[in-house]
């Protein structure tokens, strides 16, 4: 096949790089996008679908995240794809007066922007969820959350990038760059050499090396989660479920589960994270994992402790060192652009990609990116502020 020239040449086929390519082929821009593996491969098809709103680490994130939730829900119908969009609402358990406290206030934040969101003693939030063992809990946040299928989003925003004349190449993975004087002369892979006056790097947990192949820098890290879907089942789990701390385990070294639980229409559990710290990115299920999710789901859910594994797997959830996504121009470079480090993925990515085309085809900033500059972490610039 022969590959047309190109604007711009994203790398990564997954949220981040299908949806920068959707919204620069939109604005009339010749995109090529390259992708190591399948689109979906790394993390984006290892996802819960979840929407989530209520774990922004900023104000400012979160108010991203609306936007794009707002988008989404607006949107979802020019994929001509169904999303399976369904708004069942997330329960936050609650185990420690810290983190009672803590949600109260962010339950105060989320009501000023007119999410909805409740605190639940244990009384209503066995209402809420009757199979839930509310043992150990203080409690319970309830919020405005949605849910839909990640498949079929990567697939939607696919087809529509390649209508409007996008091309998608899969197992084609970059290999290195060709740099001169900070401009990216050409991207190199096993198959051929590319040329574009702009290169982005969607990769994920994988940016920062290739940011290092190019000669830059950028402290990317992830976290190896696992998780499980079981067999179809009657309807048992009401909202998703989680607990709380995502966040605050992955800092840890030690193995840990923060249980994720929600039922999909046609009745399959989805379960995640079995978290643990990875030297390197690896994509494979460990020993620990599985056991770990079902122990978890058992002791939340006694219910389903007979309830049959189908599938388990496992990728590395990205993030940077403050939580917050990296967008912007590499510094150091003429034209390397990143789109990455999305931890709350589906509900900022509508925004962000689009924002990101913006900048890339006009060539300025836009003052709501600067906290996400890829710059801030060797600049000392802006890393957020707490909600
Ligand atoms: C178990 C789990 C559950 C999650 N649940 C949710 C959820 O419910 N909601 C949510 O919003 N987020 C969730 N996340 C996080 C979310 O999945 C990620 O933040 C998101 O998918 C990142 O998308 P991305 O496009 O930036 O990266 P990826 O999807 O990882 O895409 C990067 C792509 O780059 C490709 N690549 C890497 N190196 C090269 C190379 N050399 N050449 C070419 N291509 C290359 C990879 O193959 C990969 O396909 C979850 C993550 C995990 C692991």
């Amino acid at each position: 096949m022969r590959v047309p020239s190109s604007d711009v040449i994203v790398i990564g086929g997954g949220f981040s790089g299908l949806l920068l390519t959707y919204y620069l082929s939109l604005a009339g821009s010749r995109v090529v996008l390259l992708e190591a593996g399948s689109l979906g491969c790394g993390s984006s098809g290892a996802c819960a679908g979840r929407v989530q709103l209520i774990e922004s680490e900023t104000e400012e994130y979160l108010d991203l995240a609306l936007s794009g939730f707002n988008r989404l829900a607006a949107t979802r119908e020019e994929l001509e794809i169904d999303l399976e969009w369904e708004l069942p609402g997330h329960i936050t358990l609650l185990s420690t007066i810290e983190q009672w406290n803590a949600y109260q206030e962010r339950v105060n934040c989320l009501q000023r922007k007119g999410i909805v969101a409740e605190m639940l003693d244990c009384g209503t939030l066995q209402k809420y969820e009757p199979a839930l063992s509310v043992r150990g809990l203080l409690g319970a946040v309830c919020s405005q959350e949605a849910h839909l299928n990640p498949f079929n989003f990567l697939i939607g925003y696919a087809n529509a990038a390649r209508r409007l004349g996008a091309t998608i190449l899969t197992q084609t993975p970059v290999t290195g760059f060709q740099v001169e004087n900070g401009t990216i002369l050409a991207i190199l892979s096993k198959r051929e050499k590319f040329v574009a006056d702009t290169v982005v790097l969607a990769c994920g947990a994988w940016t920062g090396i290739l940011a290092e192949w190019a000669g830059g820098e950028l402290p990317m890290r992830f976290t190896h989660a696992e998780a499980l879907v079981t067999e179809p089942i009657p309807r048992i789990i009401h909202h998703h479920v989680g607990m709380a701390g995502f966040y605050e385990t992955v800092h840890g070294n030690k193995p840990t589960v923060t249980l994720g639980v929600g039922q999909h229409p046609n009745g399959t559990l989805v379960v995640s994270n079995a978290i643990q710290q990875l030297s390197e990115i690896d994509q494979a299920s460990t020993a620990w994992g599985m056991p770990a999710l079902s122990r978890a789901l058992k002791k939340y859910f006694p219910a389903l402790s007979q309830v049959r594994v189908m599938r388990a797997w496992a990728a590395p959830s990205p993030f940077l060192p403050d939580y917050l996504p990296a967008v912007g121009w590499l510094p150091g470079f003429e034209n390397l652009f990143i789109l990455a480090g999305l931890h709350l993925a589906i509900p900022t990515v509508p925004i962000l990609a689009e924002w990101s085309a913006k900048m890339i085809l006009e060539r300025q900033e836009i003052p709501a990116l600067s906290s996400f500059s890829p710059g801030r972490f060797t600049s000392g610039g802006n890393h957020g502020k707490d909600l």
